[in-house]
């Protein structure tokens, strides 16, 4: 589409919806953005709009969106709101600041996609896709707006872009040169009808454009992934840490082999990945994939899993004091993210629990605690929740605060063992966020 002194309305006046706009009047187009939040929050999103001389509103959006040759959402906005459908009915072109961002760059896209493991992958992927020398940048969903880089990307680069299903709802010519879709659990459902076909669907729609000439990297060990899967043309991979497939990559007991057509291509062993947990295995099985598809060299491959150090506050490591590990696992904010935590370490765990309870059923993971933890210090508004459930299982104590939590493991933790902040509860009985509450516990551990 020719957006030269169009109209176009951007719903969302967030990191992307800001970017689409600078986009937007870089190429010409008169950009207007609506959001229905308030001033006080957008500060900083107004000002640069404003420095910017873009148009906008905000706490409500007027009949004034509708009044576009060009509609374009942000990731934040739900593909099912009132403002889209309205559009919609007025038969206005709708579409994702994916879609829009997507038609400005001329490198070459890995999408990912899936329930978990997105921001991990997408990174990872950036990482080494750059380790083995060329150059890629790491957007989408994860702190950098597609908008604000789509344009500036040539054709040799690349671009590792993490994307969100709603997103893929409002997408039209998208079509990622690699597309990847981690697993698909029933997380979101709610967003979609409480239908698992729905938001399968939607994650699939990622390579819904794709041609013969593009690959799709499939996660073999996700039920619903392979139920809803749709036809397509591209070259398809699947990863597995259960069984061996034919193209893409498996597990041979501690070997993460990658095999195309039987023929062994890549090879190492589970522990090059530095990054922890089975589910980090898929996740860097994902990006190997993708990187044997661009025949990057084997060496560099293994050197980019040994030095890729994770993602912040996704078990992270923090420091190592007199032999006791600090983890600083604060996304953690369910109870299947503590699952998969606990999973990753075979050191005995004291194990830091609470905040803002979403409605937490404790019994899903006792068996798991009570054979890897060796105490539980439970913090925040849902500390007595956890006490009552816990205590005749394990030891389990009540602090107020991380500050106390870190100097009772200091005295009764051993070399060997590991503190695990993971908390399945969200953080805004304590903190601003989840970033904020890992900060927090981050900067005690380093001071000590
Ligand atoms: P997303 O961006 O999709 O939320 P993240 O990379 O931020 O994913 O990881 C969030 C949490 O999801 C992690 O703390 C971990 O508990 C879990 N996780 C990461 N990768 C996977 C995976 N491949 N499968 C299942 N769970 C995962």
């Amino acid at each position: 589409m020719e957006i030269k002194n169009k109209k176009i309305s951007i719903i969302g006046a967030a990191r992307s919806g800001v970017g689409a706009a600078k986009l937007a009047k870089k190429f010409g187009a008169v950009p207007f953005v609506s959001d229905s939040g308030s001033e006080e929050k957008l500060t900083a999103s107004l000002n640069i709009l404003k420095n910017s001389n873009i148009d906008f509103e905000v706490g409500q959006h007027t009949q004034k969106v509708y009044e576009c040759d060009l509609m374009v959402v942000s990731p934040g906005v739900p593909s099912d709101a009132e403002v889209i459908k309205i559009a919609l009915n007025k038969s206005i072109k709708v579409v994702s600041e994916l879609e829009f961002a997507s038609w400005f760059c001329k490198g070459t896209i890995i999408g990912i996609t899936g329930t978990n493991g997105k921001t991990t992958t997408t990174s990872l992927c950036g990482y080494l896709f750059n380790e083995c020398g060329v150059k890629t940048y790491v957007a989408g969903n994860i702190g950098l707006a597609f908008s604000e880089i789509a344009d500036q990307v040539n054709e040799n680069e690349f671009v590792s872009l993490e994307i969100s299903s709603f997103q893929l709802d409002l997408i039209d010519k998208f079509n990622p040169k690699v597309a990847m879709i981690l697993n698909i659990t029933p997380d979101h459902l709610n967003r979609y009808e409480n239908s698992v076909e729905k938001y399968a669907l939607s994650k699939q729609s990622i390579y819904k454009n794709h041609n013969k000439n593009d690959f799709l990297i499939l996660n073999q060990d996700s039920e619903l992934l392979r139920r809803y899967l749709l036809e397509h043309k591209s070259k398809t991979y699947w990863f597995s840490t259960k069984e061996k497939v034919m193209n893409g990559c498996w597990l041979d007991n501690d070997r993460i082999i990658f095999s195309e057509d039987n023929v062994e291509r890549f090879t190492c062993k589970t522990n090059d990945v530095f990054i922890r947990g089975e589910h980090n295995i898929q996740n860097a099985m994902a990006v190997i994939i993708a990187a044997k598809i661009f025949g990057f060299d084997n060496d560099k491959i293994l050197n980019a899993l040994r030095t890729f150090k994770g993602v912040e506050h996704r078990l992270e490591f923090v420091k190592e004091i007199e032999g006791i590990k600090f983890i600083n696992d604060s996304k953690a904010t369910n109870i299947d993210s503590v699952i998969v935590a606990l999973k990753s370490f075979d050191e005995p765990i004291f194990l830091i629990l609470g905040g803002l309870d979403k409605g937490n059923d404790y019994s899903t993971i006792e068996d798991l605690v009570v054979k890897k933890v060796k105490k539980i210090y439970a913090i925040g508004s849902s500390a007595e929740k956890i006490f009552n459930y816990f205590h005749n299982k394990v030891k389990t104590e009540i602090r107020k605060d991380l500050e106390e939590v870190v100097a009772s493991a200091l005295s009764e933790a051993r070399s060997g063992d590991v503190v695990l902040l993971s908390p399945a509860c969200a953080s805004f009985d304590m903190f601003e966020n989840y970033e904020h509450r890992g900060q927090v516990f981050k900067e005690i551990v380093n001071r000590i």
